[in-house]
């Protein structure tokens, strides 16, 4: 029988990276209601070091692959251990990040090993009621009590889809990075570490790696930041955003945007938030001059605590704001930007 709820935990330059734990955080949430081990795969060369980090973010167990050929992510070496490793273990669900390697890898690896996949999720859960296991049993699945219920934006994101892969295995899905949460680390948690060996040729390695190039423009990396001052199209064009700049100056915070901006040419993509752009989850997200679009909502809903300033008192972003401001962004940023460097220089000097 299928079993546990695998997660393919992404490493770059030998560090794992936030989607892997936030994934294993959701696994562990999964686990509740369905008691499955919560198993990491981690591939690398000499990345041993990273495994406890698995076990204190929620895994109960590590499947390790130490590889020369698996040093950065190359799809086929990639594609052919995962594939390896599903049909050796037989997991249940498993999941991947729906970053550039995730989106790489998950749909190769559900082809080969002849499963479905719903790409860029953003709930998981399992069946629960009566409803769902009858549907689930009526579509071939055994055991509708392990059915994973996987949702995704459909349609431009105008409506919320929840897919089911009822009668192949593992239930496969990516989910974005920001969207789940990691859980609280605890370095006193343990787990087991399986070292699993993948018979590669030298045919595996079909690509060879020059020189890895990091992209010398600075991009950031959105759904890290704590603090985001974002900006949409009432900032009123590319000197507009000076203000968003100097707010998120005064704050230290990260500057964001609406996706009409970028399309707009008034702000690089990496600063796009929503449904086509990053999903973030700061402490603050202040949104000014955005209208609250459902695609944008999407990538921000789930921040700590939400400002908005908006000129029009009906603005949908005022539905998701935990603290609106009705009025005119010029006015009132640079404003709050003065306040919050007067506090700061207070707080220094007390
Ligand atoms: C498939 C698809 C994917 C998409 N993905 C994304 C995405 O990832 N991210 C995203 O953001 N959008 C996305 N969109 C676009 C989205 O639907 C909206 O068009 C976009 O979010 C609108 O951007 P905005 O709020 O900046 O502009 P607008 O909707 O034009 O809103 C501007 C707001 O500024 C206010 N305003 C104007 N002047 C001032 C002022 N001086 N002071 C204060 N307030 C002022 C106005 O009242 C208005 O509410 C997507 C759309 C589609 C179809």
């Amino acid at each position: 029988m299928s079993k546990g709820i695998y997660v393919v935990v992404e490493q770059r330059s030998g560090k794992v990276q936030n989607v892997g734990l936030e994934l294993i955080g959701e696994a562990t949430r999964l686990k509740q209601d369905l008691p499955d081990d919560v198993v990491a795969v981690l591939l690398g060369s000499e990345i041993e070091g990273e495994v406890e980090k698995l076990f204190h973010y929620g895994a109960d167990k590590v499947i390790l692959v130490d590889h020369p050929y698996l040093k950065e992510c190359v799809t086929e070496p990639y594609t052919k251990a995962i594939t390896a490793i599903i049909n050796e273990f037989d997991p249940e669900i498993m999941l991947f990040g729906a970053s550039s390697i995730g989106r790489d890898i998950a749909p190769r690896v559900a082809s080969r090993v002849k499963t479905g996949l719903v790409a860029e999720t953003t709930g998981l859960r399992t069946a629960k009621t009566e409803e769902e296991f009858a549907k689930e049993a009526s579509m071939g699945c055994a055991d509708p009590t392990r059915a994973l219920l996987m949702t995704r934006p459909a349609f431009g994101g105008n409506l919320m889809a929840t897919l089911m892969c009822p009668r192949t295995k593992p239930q496969m899905a990516t989910v974005r990075p920001g969207v789940m949460k990691k859980i609280e680390k605890d370095e006193t948690r343990k787990g087991e570490l399986i070292k699993y060996n993948v018979d590669f040729t030298e045919a595996d390695m079909n690509v060879e790696i020059m020189e890895v190039v990091k992209a010398d423009k600075k991009s950031v990396d959105l759904t890290e930041a704590k603090l985001i001052v974002s900006g949409g199209r009432g900032v009123g064009g590319p000197q507009g955003f000076d203000i968003i700049r100097d707010m998120a100056d005064a704050l230290g915070a990260e500057v964001g945007s609406s996706r009409a901006c970028v399309d707009a040419g008034w702000i690089e993509k990496d600063r796009q938030v929503g449904q086509t752009g990053k999903t973030v989850r700061p402490d603050l997200y202040m949104a000014c001059g955005i209208s609250g679009a459902i695609q944008h909502v999407a990538g921000m809903e789930s921040s700590e605590f939400i400002v908005a300033i908006n000129k029009n008192d009906a603005a949908p972003i005022f539905e998701v704001a935990d603290l609106g401001i009705v009025g005119d962004l010029k006015v009132i940023l640079p404003k709050l930007a003065e306040a919050v460097r007067k506090y700061k220089a207070s707080k220094a000097t007390n």
